[in-house]
Order: C-alpha cells, then sequence, then structure tokens
C-alpha cells in the first residue's frame, strides 16, 4: 500500500519546510520531505536572507495589519510576528551567527523601514542576516539549515514532487502521491502534511490570472504554483493571490530568467516606452517596484512601462555594477564586471555618445528623450523635482557621455498567494474550518498582501514552519 511512512510529510525542502522538519522532529515525529528539484533550497537559497526584526508586537501588528489592507485576520499577525521575534535566537541556538544587515546604497534599494508613514511603522525593528561566507546571506541560512535537517537523519525525498494528496473521510489528508524517479509513489502520513512548497513564480499563466501581468521570475524554477493545486483539490480556501514582491531587473536572452537591477549611484533615471519619466527612482522600496509597472493606458490598453528603460552616463557606469549577480539563480552563472565593461561588450548594455542616438537605439523619439534628460538634469541642478518629489540629494544630473540605457522589466522576488492558513498553521477551506490534518508554511499563501515591506517573507517561513512543524507533530496518529 505504501512506499514510505512518517508522521510528518512535508511538501517542499526550502525555508519553511526545514524549518517545520527541525520542529517536527524537535517534538518527537518521525518526518519525511518531498522536493520536486534535485536539491532543496528554493527561494530560500537564493535570496538574500534578510530577517526582520520587531520592536514592539503591538506597533509592528498595527503596521502589518494596515499594510494588509484587512486582508489578514489580526491573530494570524500577532502570532507571526511573536513567533519571528525568536528567529534569530532559533538561529544562534543551532549555531548560526547574526549580522546585522544594512541598507545597501543603490537604487532601488530596499529602505530600512518601508511604508515609514503607515500606523504602527515605529514597532519595527531592524534587518539581520545570518552571517558567512556569502556576500548575500540566502546561502548562508540555507547551508545552516541543511546542515541541521541533514544531522537529525531527516530523510529527504528529492526530485519527488508532490502530485496529489489522499483523504480519508472524516479523518482528513492521510498522505500524498509522489511523482518517483519510475513510477509515483504512495507516502503515508500518519500524523499530517505541512505543505511548504512555494509560489508560482514560473508559472506566466497564472501571474496573467492572478496578478495581472507577465513577471520574471529571479529565483527557483521548481516554484510553479503546485502547492496551490494541491490544496485546491482538497477544498482549501485561497487568499493574497494578487500579492506580489518585485522588483525591476533585465532579461537577456542567454538566460530565461531574470536579474536584479540595482544602480550603483544616484546619475540615472527611469523612461517608459515614450521616452517620459514616471516615478521618484530613488525613493520606492526595491519591493513594491511591480507597482509603477502595472501602469496601464487607458485609451490604447498598451502598457506603456513594460519594458521601462534605465538611462545613465559614464559616471554612473564607472561607480559599480549596474545589475545584482549575488543573488538568483544568475549567481550560478554569471558574475557582473565591476565597471560594467563586459555587459557593454556582449550588447546588454546599449551605449551611444548621444541621447538622440541612444534614443534610436530604444526606439523611443530622440526629441522626446533629448527633452525628458534636459528636464531631469535642469530639476536637478535646482534640487528640485516637482512632479514625483524624488529627494534633492539623488537628483543628479547627467554628465559626461557616453550614456548607457537598459530595458527594465518586472522581476519577481516572490508571490504571496496560496491557501489561507490560521494562525495554527491549518489550511482552511472555503467555509473558514480547517481541513483536518493540512498544514503549510512559507511564501505558499503567505501573510502578507500587495503592500510588502522587505524581510518578512524568510521570517515567516521559518516562524510559520516552526509552528506548522509542532502542530502536525501533535496530532493523533492514524494507523499507528
Ligand atoms: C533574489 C531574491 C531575494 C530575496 N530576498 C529576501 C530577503 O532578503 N528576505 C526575505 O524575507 N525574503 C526574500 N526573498 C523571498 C524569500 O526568499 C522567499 O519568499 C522564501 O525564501 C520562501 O521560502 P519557502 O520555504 O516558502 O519557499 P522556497 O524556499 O521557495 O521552497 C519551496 C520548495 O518547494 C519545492 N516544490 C515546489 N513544488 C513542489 C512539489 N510539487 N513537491 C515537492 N516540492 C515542491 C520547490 O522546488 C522549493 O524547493 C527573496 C527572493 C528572491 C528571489
Amino acid at each position: 500500500m505504501w512506499d514510505h511512512e512518517a508522521d510528518v510529510v512535508i511538501v517542499g525542502y526550502g525555508g519553511a519546510g526545514a524549518a517545520a522538519a527541525l520542529s517536527a522532529i524537535e517534538a518527537g515525529a518521525k518526518v519525511l520531505v518531498l522536493e520536486k528539484n534535485p536539491a532543496g533550497g528554493g527561494n530560500t537559497k537564493y535570496s538574500g536572507g534578510s530577517l526582520r526584526t520587531y520592536l514592539d508586537v503591538d506597533k509592528a501588528s498595527d503596521y502589518i495589519e494596515s499594510l494588509c489592507d484587512g486582508a489578514t485576520e489580526r491573530d494570524v499577525i500577532e502570532t507571526f510576528v511573536r513567533e519571528s521575534s525568536r528567529n534569530l535566537e532559533w538561529v544562534k541556538k543551532m549555531g548560526g551567527e547574526i549580522a546585522p544587515r544594512p541598507t545597501p546604497p543603490s537604487f532601488p534599494h530596499s529602505l530600512p523601514v518601508a511604508f515609514p508613514g503607515t500606523r504602527g511603522a515605529e514597532g519595527i525593528g531592524p534587518r539581520a542576516r545570518v552571517k558567512g561566507a556569502g556576500e548575500d546571506a540566502g546561502i548562508d541560512l540555507w547551508g545552516l539549515l541543511v546542515r541541521k535537517v541533514e544531522g537529525a537523519g531527516i530523510k529527504i525525498l528529492c526530485s519527488s514532487p508532490a502530485k496529489q494528496l489522499l483523504v480519508e473521510k472524516g479523518t482528513g489528508v492521510t498522505g500524498v502521491i509522489a511523482a518517483g524517479v519510475e513510477r509515483d509513489i504512495r507516502v503515508r502520513a500518519r500524523g499530517g502534511v505541512i505543505l511548504t512548497c512555494g509560489g508560482f513564480e514560473y508559472d506566466q499563466t497564472m501571474h496573467l490570472n492572478y496578478l495581472g501581468q507577465k513577471y520574471f521570475g529571479l529565483c527557483n524554477p521548481g516554484n510553479t504554483g503546485d502547492g496551490i493545486r494541491l490544496a485546491g483539490e482538497v477544498g482549501a480556501d485561497l487568499w493574497h493571490m494578487n500579492g506580489v514582491a518585485a522588483s525591476l531587473g533585465y532579461k537577456f536572452p542567454e538566460f530565461e530568467f531574470g536579474i536584479r537591477s540595482s544602480m550603483p549611484a544616484a546619475g540615472f533615471l527611469y523612461v517608459d516606452r515614450n521616452g517620459k519619466r514616471f516615478m521618484d527612482e530613488t525613493g520606492t522600496d526595491a519591493h513594491f517596484m511591480w507597482a509603477p509597472t502595472s501602469y496601464v493606458d487607458t485609451k490604447t490598453l498598451e502598457r506603456t512601462r513594460i519594458p521601462s528603460y534605465v538611462i545613465f552616463d559614464e559616471d554612473t557606469r564607472m561607480r559599480g555594477p549596474v545589475g545584482v549577480t549575488g543573488q538568483g539563480r544568475v549567481s550560478d552563472v554569471h558574475q557582473w564586471s565591476r565597471d560594467n565593461s563586459v555587459e557593454v561588450r556582449k550588447g546588454w548594455i546599449r551605449a551611444a555618445d548621444g541621447i538622440a542616438d541612444l534614443a534610436r537605439q530604444i526606439n523611443i523619439r530622440p526629441d522626446i528623450l533629448q527633452a525628458t534628460v534636459a528636464q531631469y538634469n535642469l530639476q536637478s541642478v535646482g534640487g528640485y523635482d516637482p512632479e514625483f518629489g524624488r529627494a534633492a540629494d539623488t537628483l543628479v544630473p547627467l554628465g559626461r557621455a557616453p550614456y548607457y540605457a537598459m530595458e527594465l522589466w518586472p522581476c519577481l522576488f516572490n508571490t504571496q498567494g496560496g491557501p489561507k492558513r490560521n494562525a495554527r498553521a491549518q489550511v482552511l477551506d472555503v467555509h473558514g474550518n480547517p481541513i483536518k490534518r493540512l498544514y503549510s508554511a512559507g511564501e505558499l499563501g503567505s501573510l502578507w498582501h500587495r503592500n510588502y515591506p522587505g524581510a518578512g517573507n524568510v521570517s515567516e517561513a521559518l516562524a510559520f514552519g516552526r509552528i506548522a512543524g509542532r502542530n502536525a507533530a501533535g496530532e493523533q496518529r492514524v494507523g499507528a
């Protein structure tokens, strides 16, 4: 009947899956993890690994409640703030070292506290990271989790995507069918199943249906929304399906994933496909850059900001890489050159001695782009941007040639939607009742909605991973 049996079966071996496995085993359960890819890590491994700290539970909960626009219950938020406030202590207990994570001096950046005018923002603390050899900390956090999971002898079946949840009437979810290497395998879950299989960053049809436009993934190609279908089949309600954390990035024919844009100095501006500026380029949090790109021209129905273009000068080119290669999948295959010269030679960055020539290369009317740059330069010299309110100290005029341009596309950190869960990490059905023995954690059905402030998803993956692991381990065993 069964190929494998465990008390708690976890679907997806990223940050949430690892945290769930560790807490379930600590609570005395026998654990088995199913992972779709040949190796685990998911988005977690490719991330910046930033963990949010909180200074005051009530104020931080007010802040998150406001950002979620009433789409997340207060008790779920408070549980999250309380449990994720234990993240640093938990990491240290596992032998990890914590380092502060300063805001990098590049644009777009993750603001110290995004949306600082929001009620309760004073309850939000700084970001921290797991210290390690890596420049970005996702890989270091993941390294720590893997050492603990493997050290605990937890069984991981890689290349084994879950295909179906098995339900026994009256009892709840009691197993999983997964695709094995040669045939399907049946896995018995005597206590419960925890879905931690990530979002739908790599399903552009789902992007169109739920997010309203296509995005490019920066991250794990295994995240194709499987958990949404698995939970939907057993009657789960869905929430936050239009929630997204996305920045701007580059798309090159060599790769099927995006590379994050990161301007090393303030001498740059963004223009749309008509050659016009459309936002404060330096004052918006990196995770919220999707919002300006979603603009639709009401007369032509064209999405005139996809792609957009970043325009910069020689001084900005010399100041540092304009692409982030320490995060996301690109870190496996390309190291961006310090002065961007390799990327200019590859043709990834267009170059010209004058703005008009540059405009022709990106199919924008030269007179319009010239006027836009001239206006931007004039406002920069005056230190005043009346239309978009860009801060005076970031208004740096474009100076000497050559000038450069790159296409900008909306690129996903992650999606937030999925099965709705309660504060015990139980998946809820469409009537608000827990589906027996089914739990979830992480970005699959995250508590976050559209106004995502950064450093909340990894914190949530660890916090709700632990909650789900504990509670699933506490279920009465079936067939024992
Ligand atoms: C470039 C980048 C930087 C980021 N930086 C940060 C940051 O600094 N701080 C922060 O809070 N957030 C950050 N994020 C977001 C954050 O990394 C994720 O939201 C978080 O790691 C999600 O963890 P998870 O365990 O829920 O999912 P994941 O880590 O993605 O794990 C899901 C796993 O499930 C597997 N899976 C999928 N389908 C199946 C199936 N059918 N069966 C079995 N397994 C399956 C996947 O292959 C994957 O291994 C970043 C994201 C990116 C891309």
